[in-house]
């Protein structure tokens, strides 16, 4: 083999975690080749958290403009054009992958554009060239699963809905999580008619029931059709659109169907089999706390090894994979108070645990509670609330959990998180001075527990 067809660690994916790795391992000296078969940059910049968050800043306006009315603005004419924003979205995700290429090729990481395919432990393939590699990393992260009903084939998943040719006016979208409901909000606020089932009695399965709750008040006062309980069973074309028949008996006319069901780890080609590594009994590929996989030299990281699939999760996991490979120090990543938030309307912030995860390890807790009407909405008349909820450990005094429903929920929960990972109590909390007139000052105001 060709001494250039040959690396210390061969990344397979140039996705968020494969892109960190590859760059920080390049970085500390070793010689580093990483393959993308679709797009640099992975989900989060291409079918993910950028344009998703790019839509959601979009979905904004409307209600932005309605607002706007009770502050002495008139905004006449106002109507929003779905192509401009998809073309200006697709432009900004160009102008990342280019970033993504140059920030590779600057670390000193060879590109290889194409899918690759193991041939057995320490050899990679790809465009028919074989690679021998000392380590490999598979960062392919995941895909979208959709359920099986009649029909199934007319529903779209996320990686289609960014790119419609014509806006759907009518919406209707399938799943309870993190996809399903960012997606029912965002088109809502572009000014689709959506509908969002959700197959169990409440939606945003593992978060604190309390946000849970208030989340899905709120989100229905936006205009969502948001129906518990329910289900697709089948799915045809007719001259009206889509038609939709549902768990209830009943059915429903729509452009398009959106199914955010969950993902499964993206494994397709890959060639495993031709290996020793296991799957766990998810089917995610199986690592240790150095992201090991069963067989010595192939490791794994990020959507596709089951942990939480959040881009920064896979970055971080990524960074302790780099240095404990070739750096001079070993390093595990912490799983502790990973903050998260869905980017529905209003937003969903969460850090540690919920009451129900408190209560089911047996841990004694006061809860604190804040219910209000955020500030701006008192002129513009929106029937928008906020809910802040404060978790803290009885014997400890340590604040354990900390959630909200509101606008800027992640922005806040980000700081808050720093300060709970560093074991901030509730003392501390209340020793705090807030910053005037924020929402976020609820969170070191809050003094009488939930009796
Ligand atoms: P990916 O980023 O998916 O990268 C995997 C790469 O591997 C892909 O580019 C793929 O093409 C490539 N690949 C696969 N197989 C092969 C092969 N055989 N050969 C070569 N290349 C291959 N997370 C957040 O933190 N915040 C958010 O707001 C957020 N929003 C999201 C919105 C949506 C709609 C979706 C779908 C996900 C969102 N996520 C969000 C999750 C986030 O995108 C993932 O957790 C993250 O991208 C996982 O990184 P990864 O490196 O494991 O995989
Ligand atoms: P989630 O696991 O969040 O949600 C999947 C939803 O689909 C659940 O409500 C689930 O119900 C439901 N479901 C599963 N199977 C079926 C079925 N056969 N019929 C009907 N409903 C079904 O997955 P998503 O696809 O929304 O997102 C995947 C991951 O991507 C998220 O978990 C998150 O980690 C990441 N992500 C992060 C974002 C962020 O950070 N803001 C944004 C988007 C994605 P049940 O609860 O009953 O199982």
């Amino acid at each position: 083999m060709d001494n250039d067809n040959s690396c210390d660690l061969f990344v397979i994916g140039a996705g968020s975690g494969g892109v960190r790795a590859a760059r920080i391992s390049a970085g500390l000296g070793a010689k580093v080749i990483v393959a993308e078969g679709l797009y640099l940059g992975g989900t989060c910049v291409n079918v993910g958290c950028v344009p998703k968050k790019l839509y959601v800043y979009g979905s904004e306006f409307g209600k932005a403009f309605k607002d706007a009315q009770g502050f002495g603005w008139t905004v006449d004419g106002a109507s929003f054009n779905w192509p401009t924003l998809r073309d200006n979205k697709t432009r900004e995700i160009s102008r990342l992958n280019s970033i993504y290429d140059r920030l590779l090729e600057g670390s000193g990481a060879q590109v290889i554009s194409g899918m690759a395919k193991l041939i057995d432990a320490q050899t990679v393939e790809v465009n028919g060239t074989q690679y021998h590699a000392k380590k490999i990393l598979l960062a392919t992260g995941s895909w979208p699963t959709k359920p099986e009903f009649p029909g199934s084939e007319l529903a779209i998943t996320s990686n289609e809905i960014f790119d419609l040719d014509t806006f759907p006016q009518r919406l209707l979208v399938v799943g309870g999580g993190y996809i399903a409901t960012e997606f029912a909000c965002i088109f809502n606020g572009l000014g689709a008619q959506v509908t969002q089932l959700y197959r169990g009695d409440l939606f945003m399965r593992g978060f604190d029931n309390d946000i849970r709750t208030f989340a899905a008040e709120e989100i229905r006062k936006t205009g969502v059709d948001l129906r518990f309980n329910s289900n697709i069973v089948s799915l045809s074309r007719t001259r009206e659109g889509l038609e939709a028949q549902l768990t209830d008996g009943s059915s429903i006319v729509v452009d398009e169907v959106l199914c955010a069901t969950g993902r499964h780890p993206n494994l397709a080609g890959l060639g495993l089999e031709t290996t020793a590594v296991k799957l766990d009994d998810r089917g995610y590929v199986s690592a240790d706390a150095h992201f090991q996989t069963d067989e010595p030299s192939i490791f794994a990281l990020g959507d596709m090894t089951g942990g939480p699939q959040l881009t920064p999760v896979a970055i971080e996991q990524a960074m302790a994979f780099a240095q404990t490979q070739f750096g001079d120090a070993e390093k595990v990543m912490d799983y502790s108070f990973i903050p998260t938030a869905v980017f529905c309307q209003p937003n969903i912030g969460t850090v540690g645990l919920t009451e129900e995860e408190t209560k089911a390890r047996g841990i004694e807790i006061d809860v604190y509670l804040s219910d209000f009407k955020p500030m701006k909405h008192t002129l513009s008349g929106r029937d928008e609330r906020t809910l802040m909820k404060m978790i803290v450990d009885k014997s400890s005094d340590r604040v354990i959990g900390l959630h909200m429903v509101g606008p800027d929920a992640g922005e806040i929960c980000q700081g808050m998180a720093v300060a709970m990972k560093a074991g901030a109590t509730k003392a501390d909390f209340d020793s705090t001075v807030g910053i005037h007139p924020t929402a976020a000052e609820e969170f070191v105001t809050m003094r009488t527990a939930r009796g």
